[in-house]
């Protein structure tokens, strides 16, 4: 039998019918490629960022080192408060906001999420605050806790300084918001070395130097958002080491603040943000002088430009977002009659602390047993996974958290900060607690926001990583 179709007729239909298949591919192909460039350039992530000068007008005196004995004489470069607002594909916002400045206190956190609640309609698990710890900014305390007779201008100071910082936060997460823009978001990391750990064994205990033998945790997480038009508009970077080269009196943001400074003259449309790590353990080495500071900086920017020539992880999932405090359990109180020995010591430092805690005593009818501290994870999806951490964080639960949850195929890259949320004291890890020395508790004596007797309970660790999985696991479900 002749087939009854001509080749001719044949030949029309096979064109035919790859005109329609060829038009189908065609459309697939442009589907799949709009898909694409959609995931990579813009429909995935809105983004903002906005920077506001915070360094104080008038002469403030300055935190991080108790035995300064006048207020800031100028200052080197100024310091900033930084906010970055991203919006994913099912319109759920983050807010960032960095700052230039030694602590978080609660009181400001409290704020913030009570002006991003009002505001945005934002819940606390869409806040993260991180300090950059810098050793030449202002003093924040506002509490009866801090008042000195010889210096009473100094509360005053104090309070006049954080009212107006607080209208320069909310202003700071005001401008982000308004500037938000379809991006593209990508993590990428390397690694950066002037941290050394700053626990050395001297005795029967620890001293502050350097020991090259001690953990530290040398990665520099970066987050690099893009516009459509291939402009970096903000680089989020992070690095585990106190923001300490400098202890002078002129007001600066140290290593931190020249590492941004650099990262925005370099990508000039850019805001670079720092976020602190766990570094309450480790110090940057050689230190002590602004060219030292200048030098940490560089290298610190130098090491966000290497992360950003390697492959990156495109970012493309939505967000998860939790937030939690967890109790923390101090060591068992002092009795009265302690105290009042204390009071008496030749130290002048563990005297007033004995002094304010016999004042809580008598006004309390006790001493605090538990704080509240709050534990934070942004996830984004299942390709990175951020854990930020409360307090004044030591290095090994950075790299505990980094060690157990590497492998975790649902996590994705990790990045785990400290100093963020509420900084109310060092937050030793077990072995650090056991080890004593100032990070253990004996540090205790200068935080004076939330007044704790000192040392936290043995299980602090085991709290706070505990907290962490739960989030994890209630996340991943
Ligand atoms: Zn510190």
């Amino acid at each position: 039998m002749f087939n009854s179709v001509s080749p001719s007729t044949a030949f029309k239909r096979v064109t035919l019918t790859c005109t329609i298949d060829c038009r189908l591919l065609y459309l697939l192909f442009l589907f799949l490629f709009l898909l694409a460039d959609s995931t990579l350039y813009g429909a995935t992530w809105r983004a903002g960022f906005a920077k506001h000068v915070i360094t104080p007008a008038e002469p403030t005196w300055m935190a991080g080192y108790a035995s300064r004995n006048r207020p800031a004489e100028g200052k080197i470069g100024e310091l900033y408060a930084k906010a970055m607002v991203l919006e994913d594909v099912n319109k759920q916002r983050f807010v960032l906001v960095t700052l230039d400045l030694i602590s978080v206190p609660h009181t400001l956190r409290d704020y913030l999420e009570n002006y991003v609640h009002d505001q945005f309609d934002l819940p606390p698990a869409s806040l993260l605050i991180n300090c950059s710890h810098t050793h030449c900014g202002p003093e924040i305390r506002t509490t009866r806790w801090s008042e000195d007779a010889n210096h009473s201008d100094r509360l005053t100071l104090a309070r006049k300084y954080v009212a107006i910082l607080k209208t320069s936060l909310a202003a700071v997460i005001d401008s982000a918001t308004g500037r938000l823009e379809p991006v593209s978001l990508v993590f990428c990391h390397s690694r950066c070395g002037f941290a050394m750990n700053r626990r050395t064994p001297r005795g029967s205990g620890f001293i502050n130097f350097p020991n090259p033998e001690g953990p530290v945790d040398h990665d520099v997480p970066v987050l690099k958002f893009t516009a459509a038009d291939g402009t970096i508009k903000g680089i989020i970077f992070g690095y585990a080491c106190h923001n300490t080269t400098l202890g002078i009196y002129k007001f600066s943001g140290d290593y931190a603040g020249v590492a941004q400074k650099q990262l925005e003259n370099t990508y000039a449309d850019a805001i670079a943000l720092f976020v602190l790590g766990c570094g309450a353990d480790i110090n940057p080495y050689p230190r002590g002088t602004v060219a030292l500071a200048e030098i940490h900086g560089t290298t610190l920017a130098t090491s966000v430009q290497a992360a950003l020539q390697t492959t990156p992880t495109i970012l493309n999932e939505p967000l998860d977002l939790s937030y939690e405090k967890v109790k923390l359990k101090y060591s068992p109180a002092p009795s009265k009659e302690e105290l009042i020995t204390r009071s008496r010591s030749s130290n002048s430092y563990e005297s007033l602390h004995a002094e304010r805690l016999l004042k809580q005593l008598d006004q309390q009818g006790h001493l605090l047993t538990e704080y509240n501290a709050p534990v934070q994870v942004i996830r984004f999806g299942k390709q990175l996974t951020w854990i930020a951490l409360p307090g004044e964080t030591c290095v090994d639960y950075s790299l505990r958290l980094k060690a157990e949850l590497e492998n975790h195929k649902d996590l994705g890259r990790l990045w785990v900060s400290g100093y963020s949320n509420d900084v109310f004291a060092y937050l030793p890890s077990r072995r650090v607690l056991l080890e004593g020395g100032y990070e253990g508790g004996g540090a205790m004596k200068y935080f004076t926001t939330v007044l704790q007797h000192g040392p936290f309970a043995s299980d602090i660790e085991q709290r706070i990583i505990g907290k962490v999985n739960q989030l994890l696991q209630r996340s991943s479900q």
